[in-house]
Protein backbone atom coordinates (compact mmCIF):
# COMPACT_ATOMS: atom_id res chain seq x y z
CA UNK A 1 0.00 0.00 0.00
CA UNK A 2 2.95 2.38 1.03
CA UNK A 3 4.39 2.06 -2.37
CA UNK A 4 1.58 2.75 -4.12
CA UNK A 5 1.05 5.99 -2.26
CA UNK A 6 4.78 6.51 -2.86
CA UNK A 7 4.06 6.47 -6.45
CA UNK A 8 1.13 8.47 -6.49
CA UNK A 9 2.61 11.08 -4.39
CA UNK A 10 5.47 11.73 -6.87
CA UNK A 11 2.94 11.80 -9.78
CA UNK A 12 0.74 14.57 -7.54
CA UNK A 13 3.29 16.84 -7.01
CA UNK A 14 5.06 16.70 -10.36
CA UNK A 15 1.60 17.71 -11.76
CA UNK A 16 0.87 20.32 -8.87
CA UNK A 17 4.03 22.22 -9.90
CA UNK A 18 3.08 22.05 -13.60
CA UNK A 19 0.05 23.07 -12.88
CA UNK A 20 1.67 26.13 -10.72
CA UNK A 21 4.19 26.99 -13.56
CA UNK A 22 1.33 26.97 -16.03
CA UNK A 23 -0.34 29.40 -13.70
CA UNK A 24 2.52 31.79 -14.06
CA UNK A 25 3.51 31.08 -17.53
CA UNK A 26 -0.11 30.76 -18.77
CA UNK A 27 -0.08 30.83 -22.17
CA UNK A 28 -1.44 33.97 -24.29
CA UNK A 29 -1.74 35.10 -27.89
CA UNK A 30 1.30 37.07 -28.86
CA UNK A 31 3.19 35.21 -26.81
CA UNK A 32 5.32 32.46 -27.90
CA UNK A 33 7.86 29.70 -26.58
CA UNK A 34 11.23 28.94 -28.34
CA UNK A 35 11.34 25.42 -27.12
CA UNK A 36 8.38 24.38 -29.23
CA UNK A 37 8.23 26.41 -32.18
CA UNK A 38 10.17 23.60 -34.34
CA UNK A 39 8.05 21.06 -33.53
CA UNK A 40 3.93 20.62 -35.23
CA UNK A 41 2.59 24.08 -34.87
CA UNK A 42 -0.95 22.68 -34.80
CA UNK A 43 -0.17 20.92 -32.00
CA UNK A 44 0.85 24.19 -30.80
CA UNK A 45 -2.21 25.74 -32.00
CA UNK A 46 -4.34 23.37 -29.81
CA UNK A 47 -1.88 24.16 -26.47
CA UNK A 48 -3.06 27.86 -26.57
CA UNK A 49 -7.06 26.64 -27.24
CA UNK A 50 -7.29 23.52 -25.25
CA UNK A 51 -4.37 23.56 -22.77
CA UNK A 52 -4.42 19.87 -21.42
CA UNK A 53 -1.95 18.72 -18.50
CA UNK A 54 0.72 15.89 -19.67
CA UNK A 55 0.59 12.61 -18.79
CA UNK A 56 2.64 11.77 -15.51
CA UNK A 57 5.21 10.04 -17.39
CA UNK A 58 5.81 12.80 -19.53
CA UNK A 59 6.02 14.79 -16.60
CA UNK A 60 8.45 12.54 -15.02
CA UNK A 61 10.72 12.95 -18.29
CA UNK A 62 10.85 16.63 -18.20
CA UNK A 63 11.87 16.56 -14.54
CA UNK A 64 14.84 14.38 -15.68
CA UNK A 65 15.58 16.72 -18.23
CA UNK A 66 15.75 19.42 -15.53
CA UNK A 67 17.85 17.61 -13.04
CA UNK A 68 20.71 17.20 -16.24
CA UNK A 69 20.29 20.57 -16.88
CA UNK A 70 21.24 21.43 -13.53
CA UNK A 71 23.99 18.85 -13.42
CA UNK A 72 25.72 20.39 -16.70
CA UNK A 73 25.62 23.88 -15.18
CA UNK A 74 26.76 22.31 -11.70
CA UNK A 75 29.85 20.46 -13.42
CA UNK A 76 30.22 23.72 -15.65
CA UNK A 77 30.85 26.15 -12.89
CA UNK A 78 33.27 23.95 -11.31
CA UNK A 79 35.44 23.83 -14.27
CA UNK A 80 38.29 25.69 -14.34
CA UNK A 81 38.08 25.99 -18.65
CA UNK A 82 35.18 27.69 -18.75
CA UNK A 83 33.25 30.37 -16.97
CA UNK A 84 29.57 30.68 -16.75
CA UNK A 85 27.89 33.87 -16.62
CA UNK A 86 23.83 33.21 -15.73
CA UNK A 87 21.35 30.10 -15.78
CA UNK A 88 17.95 30.07 -16.27
CA UNK A 89 18.48 33.58 -18.33
CA UNK A 90 15.41 35.01 -19.38
CA UNK A 91 15.30 36.54 -22.83
CA UNK A 92 12.96 38.00 -24.84
CA UNK A 93 12.72 38.71 -29.02
CA UNK A 94 10.18 40.91 -30.29
CA UNK A 95 9.27 39.38 -33.84
CA UNK A 96 6.26 41.78 -34.74
CA UNK A 97 4.20 44.54 -33.07
CA UNK A 98 1.47 41.52 -32.02
CA UNK A 99 4.26 38.93 -31.41
CA UNK A 100 7.59 38.00 -29.80
CA UNK A 101 8.92 34.85 -28.20
CA UNK A 102 10.38 34.34 -24.57
CA UNK A 103 12.30 31.50 -22.99
CA UNK A 104 15.34 31.12 -20.93
CA UNK A 105 18.73 30.46 -22.14
CA UNK A 106 19.91 27.45 -20.27
CA UNK A 107 23.89 28.61 -19.57
CA UNK A 108 25.40 31.54 -20.54
CA UNK A 109 29.21 31.44 -21.17
CA UNK A 110 31.23 34.38 -20.02
CA UNK A 111 34.30 32.84 -21.66
CA UNK A 112 34.72 29.39 -23.67
CA UNK A 113 38.21 29.67 -25.43
CA UNK A 114 38.04 33.50 -25.71
CA UNK A 115 34.49 33.76 -26.87
CA UNK A 116 30.84 34.19 -24.89
CA UNK A 117 28.24 31.40 -25.96
CA UNK A 118 25.17 30.61 -25.29
CA UNK A 119 24.92 26.67 -24.23
CA UNK A 120 21.55 24.84 -24.63
CA UNK A 121 21.24 21.46 -22.76
CA UNK A 122 19.09 18.66 -24.37
CA UNK A 123 18.72 15.30 -22.49
CA UNK A 124 18.25 12.57 -25.09
CA UNK A 125 17.87 8.85 -24.98
CA UNK A 126 20.08 8.99 -28.37
CA UNK A 127 22.86 10.91 -29.41
CA UNK A 128 22.20 12.67 -32.84
CA UNK A 129 24.29 12.96 -35.51
CA UNK A 130 23.18 16.05 -36.13
CA UNK A 131 21.51 18.75 -34.04
CA UNK A 132 17.63 18.63 -34.26
CA UNK A 133 16.45 21.24 -36.37
CA UNK A 134 13.77 22.49 -33.54
CA UNK A 135 16.94 22.77 -31.44
CA UNK A 136 19.14 24.75 -33.68
CA UNK A 137 15.92 27.20 -34.12
CA UNK A 138 15.40 27.52 -30.32
CA UNK A 139 19.38 28.95 -29.89
CA UNK A 140 19.23 30.81 -32.72
CA UNK A 141 16.63 32.90 -31.27
CA UNK A 142 18.58 32.83 -28.24
CA UNK A 143 21.87 34.43 -29.78
CA UNK A 144 19.44 36.81 -31.86
CA UNK A 145 17.90 37.89 -28.66
CA UNK A 146 21.30 38.55 -26.97
CA UNK A 147 23.08 39.66 -29.91
CA UNK A 148 25.62 36.74 -29.23
CA UNK A 149 27.64 34.93 -32.23
CA UNK A 150 28.44 31.86 -30.98
CA UNK A 151 25.93 29.16 -29.27
CA UNK A 152 26.60 25.36 -28.32
CA UNK A 153 23.90 22.56 -27.96
CA UNK A 154 25.41 20.03 -25.60
CA UNK A 155 23.22 16.27 -25.67
CA UNK A 156 23.49 14.21 -22.62
CA UNK A 157 22.70 10.36 -23.51
CA UNK A 158 20.43 9.56 -20.37
CA UNK A 159 20.99 5.76 -20.75
CA UNK A 160 24.62 6.42 -20.79
CA UNK A 161 25.94 9.76 -19.80
CA UNK A 162 27.99 10.49 -23.12
CA UNK A 163 27.69 13.63 -24.85
CA UNK A 164 27.70 15.48 -28.02
CA UNK A 165 27.66 18.84 -28.83
CA UNK A 166 27.17 21.10 -31.80
CA UNK A 167 28.41 24.32 -32.32
CA UNK A 168 25.64 26.79 -34.38
CA UNK A 169 26.83 30.31 -35.32
CA UNK A 170 24.42 33.11 -35.57
CA UNK A 171 22.77 33.25 -38.92
CA UNK A 172 19.82 35.67 -39.55
CA UNK A 173 18.09 33.23 -42.05
CA UNK A 174 17.12 31.17 -39.08
CA UNK A 175 15.73 34.52 -37.58
CA UNK A 176 13.69 34.73 -40.45
CA UNK A 177 12.46 31.06 -40.54
CA UNK A 178 11.67 31.23 -36.57
CA UNK A 179 9.54 34.84 -37.58
CA UNK A 180 7.28 33.38 -40.43
CA UNK A 181 6.72 30.47 -38.09
CA UNK A 182 5.76 33.01 -34.97
CA UNK A 183 3.49 34.65 -37.73
CA UNK A 184 1.77 31.71 -39.16
CA UNK A 185 0.71 30.49 -35.68
CA UNK A 186 -0.44 34.10 -34.50
CA UNK A 187 -2.03 34.07 -37.76
CA UNK A 188 -3.96 31.01 -37.22
CA UNK A 189 -4.68 31.81 -33.36
CA UNK A 190 -6.23 34.95 -33.81
CA UNK A 191 -8.26 33.73 -37.07
CA UNK A 192 -9.64 30.41 -34.60
CA UNK A 193 -8.07 28.33 -37.54
CA UNK A 194 -5.91 25.31 -36.94
CA UNK A 195 -2.73 25.32 -39.18
CA UNK A 196 -1.72 22.32 -41.43
CA UNK A 197 -0.94 19.11 -40.06
CA UNK A 198 2.65 19.71 -40.23
CA UNK A 199 4.11 16.28 -38.44
CA UNK A 200 1.57 13.96 -40.29
CA UNK A 201 2.22 15.84 -43.73
CA UNK A 202 5.85 16.29 -43.05
CA UNK A 203 6.28 12.52 -42.18
CA UNK A 204 6.85 12.77 -38.97
CA UNK A 205 4.90 10.17 -37.50
CA UNK A 206 5.85 9.53 -33.75
CA UNK A 207 5.48 13.52 -33.39
CA UNK A 208 1.70 12.36 -33.98
CA UNK A 209 1.69 9.20 -32.05
CA UNK A 210 3.05 11.21 -29.17
CA UNK A 211 0.62 13.91 -29.29
CA UNK A 212 -1.68 14.73 -26.64
CA UNK A 213 -3.94 16.26 -29.76
CA UNK A 214 -4.28 13.10 -32.03
CA UNK A 215 -7.71 13.00 -31.29
CA UNK A 216 -8.79 16.18 -31.90
CA UNK A 217 -6.70 16.54 -34.87
CA UNK A 218 -7.41 13.33 -36.37
CA UNK A 219 -3.90 13.28 -38.61
CA UNK A 220 -4.84 9.63 -40.25
CA UNK A 221 -8.30 10.28 -42.05
CA UNK A 222 -8.48 10.84 -45.39
CA UNK A 223 -10.56 13.72 -47.05
CA UNK A 224 -13.67 12.58 -48.07
CA UNK A 225 -12.99 8.98 -46.89
CA UNK A 226 -15.07 7.19 -43.69
CA UNK A 227 -13.41 5.71 -40.66
CA UNK A 228 -13.06 2.15 -41.54
CA UNK A 229 -13.35 2.19 -45.30
CA UNK A 230 -11.49 -0.40 -47.30
CA UNK A 231 -8.23 0.42 -49.32
CA UNK A 232 -6.57 -0.82 -51.63
CA UNK A 233 -2.67 0.85 -51.97
CA UNK A 234 -0.46 1.52 -54.07
CA UNK A 235 3.36 2.26 -54.29
CA UNK A 236 5.03 3.81 -57.43
CA UNK A 237 8.70 3.99 -58.00
CA UNK A 238 10.48 6.47 -60.17
CA UNK A 239 13.85 7.05 -59.20
CA UNK A 240 16.45 5.91 -61.00
CA UNK A 241 18.22 3.86 -58.01
CA UNK A 242 15.48 1.48 -58.18
CA UNK A 243 15.92 0.12 -61.41
CA UNK A 244 13.41 2.66 -63.10
CA UNK A 245 14.84 3.96 -66.59
CA UNK A 246 14.97 8.15 -66.03
CA UNK A 247 11.68 9.46 -66.84
CA UNK A 248 9.02 6.06 -66.10
CA UNK A 249 7.08 5.18 -63.24
CA UNK A 250 6.98 1.88 -61.87
CA UNK A 251 4.34 -0.25 -61.58
CA UNK A 252 4.13 0.41 -65.06
CA UNK A 253 0.98 3.04 -65.54
CA UNK A 254 -1.28 0.65 -67.52
CA UNK A 255 -0.55 -2.41 -65.26
CA UNK A 256 -1.72 -0.07 -62.14
CA UNK A 257 -5.02 1.50 -64.44
CA UNK A 258 -6.20 -1.97 -64.42
CA UNK A 259 -4.91 -2.95 -60.79
CA UNK A 260 -6.65 0.04 -59.26
CA UNK A 261 -10.11 -0.32 -61.71
CA UNK A 262 -10.36 -3.60 -60.07
CA UNK A 263 -9.94 -2.46 -56.83
CA UNK A 264 -12.69 0.03 -57.26
CA UNK A 265 -14.99 -2.65 -58.90
CA UNK A 266 -14.84 -4.22 -55.53
CA UNK A 267 -15.15 -1.06 -53.69
CA UNK A 268 -11.83 0.06 -52.67
CA UNK A 269 -10.07 3.12 -51.95
CA UNK A 270 -7.67 3.53 -54.31
CA UNK A 271 -4.50 5.30 -52.28
CA UNK A 272 -1.48 5.63 -54.60
CA UNK A 273 1.70 6.90 -52.64
CA UNK A 274 4.77 8.14 -54.86
CA UNK A 275 8.37 8.24 -53.98
CA UNK A 276 8.84 11.67 -55.13
CA UNK A 277 8.00 14.87 -53.28
CA UNK A 278 6.39 17.19 -54.84
CA UNK A 279 6.61 19.22 -57.08
CA UNK A 280 8.39 16.26 -59.03
CA UNK A 281 5.91 14.05 -58.25
CA UNK A 282 3.72 15.68 -60.87
CA UNK A 283 4.83 13.62 -63.06
CA UNK A 284 4.00 10.34 -61.47
CA UNK A 285 0.40 12.13 -61.15
CA UNK A 286 0.92 12.86 -64.92
CA UNK A 287 1.46 8.97 -65.83
CA UNK A 288 -1.12 8.19 -64.20
CA UNK A 289 -3.86 10.48 -65.67
CA UNK A 290 -2.42 9.52 -69.11
CA UNK A 291 -2.95 6.17 -68.23
CA UNK A 292 -6.48 7.28 -66.94
CA UNK A 293 -5.91 5.51 -63.83
CA UNK A 294 -8.65 5.15 -61.08
CA UNK A 295 -7.46 6.57 -57.75
CA UNK A 296 -8.96 8.48 -54.75
CA UNK A 297 -5.71 9.76 -52.69
CA UNK A 298 -2.45 10.63 -54.00
CA UNK A 299 0.22 10.63 -51.51
CA UNK A 300 4.02 12.40 -52.65
CA UNK A 301 6.73 11.48 -50.37
CA UNK A 302 7.20 14.40 -47.70
CA UNK A 303 10.22 16.30 -48.71
CA UNK A 304 12.39 15.53 -45.45
CA UNK A 305 12.09 11.96 -45.53
CA UNK A 306 15.00 10.12 -47.00
CA UNK A 307 13.65 6.19 -47.26
CA UNK A 308 10.57 5.96 -49.26
CA UNK A 309 10.17 1.96 -48.78
CA UNK A 310 10.17 2.86 -44.99
CA UNK A 311 8.15 5.72 -45.34
CA UNK A 312 5.36 3.92 -47.47
CA UNK A 313 5.67 1.39 -44.49
CA UNK A 314 5.12 3.51 -41.98
CA UNK A 315 2.32 5.45 -43.44
CA UNK A 316 0.18 2.46 -43.75
CA UNK A 317 0.48 1.20 -40.65
CA UNK A 318 -0.87 4.59 -39.50
CA UNK A 319 -3.23 4.66 -42.14
CA UNK A 320 -4.27 0.86 -41.21
CA UNK A 321 -5.19 2.23 -37.33
CA UNK A 322 -8.28 4.27 -39.23
CA UNK A 323 -9.21 2.21 -42.10
CA UNK A 324 -8.88 -1.29 -43.44
CA UNK A 325 -5.83 -2.18 -46.10
CA UNK A 326 -7.12 -4.66 -47.72
CA UNK A 327 -4.11 -4.69 -50.63
CA UNK A 328 -0.63 -3.21 -51.13
CA UNK A 329 1.52 -3.44 -54.24
CA UNK A 330 4.43 -2.16 -54.77
CA UNK A 331 7.48 -2.47 -57.06
CA UNK A 332 9.56 -2.70 -53.94
CA UNK A 333 9.56 -6.57 -52.68
CA UNK A 334 10.71 -5.02 -49.24
CA UNK A 335 8.00 -2.45 -49.18
CA UNK A 336 5.62 -4.71 -49.41
CA UNK A 337 7.13 -7.17 -46.69
CA UNK A 338 7.21 -4.00 -44.04
CA UNK A 339 3.71 -3.69 -44.39
CA UNK A 340 2.79 -7.32 -44.36
CA UNK A 341 1.26 -7.06 -40.42
CA UNK A 342 -1.23 -4.53 -41.82
CA UNK A 343 -2.53 -5.16 -44.66
CA UNK A 344 -4.34 -8.70 -45.90
CA UNK A 345 -2.82 -9.13 -49.05
CA UNK A 346 0.60 -7.77 -50.80
CA UNK A 347 1.93 -8.06 -53.81
CA UNK A 348 5.27 -6.73 -55.81
CA UNK A 349 3.97 -5.38 -58.94
CA UNK A 350 6.59 -4.41 -61.37
S1 LIG B 1 -1.50 14.73 -34.37
FE1 LIG B 1 0.37 15.20 -35.53
S2 LIG B 1 -0.25 16.70 -37.08
FE2 LIG B 1 -1.85 16.64 -35.52
S3 LIG B 1 -1.36 18.26 -34.06
FE3 LIG B 1 -0.46 16.39 -33.27
S4 LIG B 1 1.62 16.33 -34.06
FE4 LIG B 1 0.49 17.83 -35.28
Amino acid sequence: MEEQILKEAVRDGLLAAWREDNRVHRRRIGQYYPSGLGSCLRRQYYEYVDPRPPEPETLAVFATGKGIHEAVADALSNSSSVKVERVELPVKLKISEEASLSGRVDILLAEIAGKKAIVEVKSTSTLPSEPHLGHVMQLQTYLHALDLDLGLILYWDKKTGELECFRSLRDVSWLQEVGERVVILHEHLKAGRPPRKEAYEEGRYWQCDLCPYKTTCDPYSLPGVPAGSRLAVFGTVAEQQEGVPPGEVRPEPGALARKAGQAKLEGDVVVVLSDLQAPQSDRVMSALNGANVQFDVFFPKPRAVRSAVYWKAELVRRLSEKHKVRSFADPVARAAELVAPYTERREVLG
